[in-house]
């Protein structure tokens, strides 16, 4: 068996993916830019979440790293060793206890150990006897290595950096909190310029990608589901088009040829143009169903039809009436001249064959009048066509009206 060719072709598929695509681009847009806006937020509001938490987290290591140093002065100004090395006066003594403890040690005025640069200091006092002789000064320094223990367990991006008295914010720092240590000191946390930015382009490529996949995913939708909806839309049309003409002949139907002389009158009514109307049919056409049967019949029926498409001009309508009747409109054409076009009519179709079968018609002629309605005209046209009849068939009669007396 033959396949059928299918009915949507790749062209139409195409048109239809590109006018999906053309019209979901905007909402997709709209849509993108709300999301885009807010994961930019997210990503402000997370970092300075992240950055908070770091400063807070560094704080506190620093004020623990501090208290340690602090209980270490408290131990060593009452240790039994330094005491027996003030006793003894040993410098060598002293300096050694300072340095092994990283303390500064401060006795009658003498200052033994590394006194740090950078350092935050507490200092303990040394009694003796009741009398202050000195004092123990632990020191924690700021330096990198006490800054890599304050940065341990920050999140990932978050840099940390010591602020000295009086010293300057690191380069690539845009936002950031800075939080006290001690004696001027503090801790700035920051996520420098480049993470931020590069955050923010992976929330713009995240998007794009969303939405650029959500539109492949409606292309291929529409490749897939363009065969129903074409099948619709042609369905729709020719719903449509079905209520508007004869399916046997082609013609515009009754219901179609009421409203299209309903507009050419009143286009003629507005312009005080001349409108003709012609009625056919067709005579003793019952006979060729008799003879030659219905089919033979209908054959007839498109035969005529033709010819009267054929005969028209442009801009008048050739309807079919119902049965075997038809109705021509002629806009701008007065009586005289639709009875020749009748005529015309008349004997093309005396004269036409189709294979054995021949017939003939009745034609009735009417013209506008200026208050005339669709069933005012066909009336005329009827009346003049049932003289036709009357007078023998086959013959073409003219609607004789006058201008309708005024009401009363
Ligand atoms: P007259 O000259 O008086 O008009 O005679 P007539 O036989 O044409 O008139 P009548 O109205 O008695 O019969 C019309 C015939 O047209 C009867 C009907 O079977 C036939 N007819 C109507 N519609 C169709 C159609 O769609 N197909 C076919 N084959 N015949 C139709
Ligand atoms: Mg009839
Ligand atoms: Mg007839």
């Amino acid at each position: 068996m033959q396949r059928q060719a299918s009915p949507v072709g790749l062209g139409l598929r195409l048109r239809l993916m590109l006018t999906l695509a053309a019209v979901a681009i905007f909402p997709f847009a709209c849509v993108a830019y709300v999301i885009v806006r807010d994961e930019v937020r997210n990503v402000t509001r997370s970092s300075d979440f992240e950055v908070h938490n770091a400063a807070l987290a560094a704080q506190g290591r620093f004020a623990r790293l501090l208290d340690r140093r602090q209980v270490q002065a408290v131990a060593e100004a009452s240790s039994p060793t330094l005491r027996a090395a003030i006793r003894a006066n040993s410098r060598s003594r002293l300096k050694h206890i300072a340095r092994r403890n990283e303390l500064l040690l401060v006795v009658d005025g003498h200052t033994y150990g590394r006194r740090i640069e950078d350092a935050v200091t507490a200092r303990v006092q040394l009694v003796s006897g009741g009398e202050t002789i000195g004092s123990v000064v632990a020191q924690q320094p700021a330096d990198a290595a006490t800054l890599k223990r304050l940065s341990a367990g920050a999140a990932h991006g978050v840099r940390l950096a010591l602020a000295r008295p009086g010293g300057t914010q690191p380069a690539d720092a845009t936002r950031g909190v800075t939080l006290p240590l001690a004696k001027g000191f503090g801790i700035h946390a920051y996520v420098p310029a480049g993470i931020e930015s590069h955050r923010k382009n992976a929330a713009y490529v995240r998007v794009a990608e969303a939405g650029l996949l959500g539109l492949v995913a409606l292309m291929l939708l529409a490749l897939v589901l363009a065969r129903p909806l074409l099948r619709a839309f042609r369905w729709t049309e020719e719903q449509a088009s079905e209520a508007r003409i004869d399916s046997l002949t082609g013609l515009a139907n009754r219901r179609a040829l009421e409203e299209i002389l309903a507009a050419e009158i009143s286009r003629a009514q507005r312009f005080a143009h001349q409108l003709a109307v012609v009625l056919l049919d067709l005579d003793r056409f019952k006979e060729i169903n008799d003879s030659f049967g219905h089919a033979a019949g209908d054959v007839m029926l498109r035969a005529v039809s033709q010819l009267l498409t054929s005969l028209a001009r442009q801009g008048d309508t050739v309807a079919r009436w119902g049965g075997e009747e038809f109705v021509i409109v002629l806009p701008e054409t007065d009586l005289a001249g639709a009875s020749r076009f009748a005529e015309r009519l008349r004997r093309t179709i005396e004269a036409h064959a189709v294979g054995e079968m021949k017939t003939s018609t009745s034609c009735g002629v009417a013209t506008m009048l200026p208050e005339d309605s669709v069933d005012d005209l066909l009336r005329a046209a009827d009346q003049a066509l049932y003289r036709a009849k009357s007078n023998g068939r086959n013959r073409t009669e003219t609607a004789i009206r006058g201008p309708r007396p005024a009401a009363a």
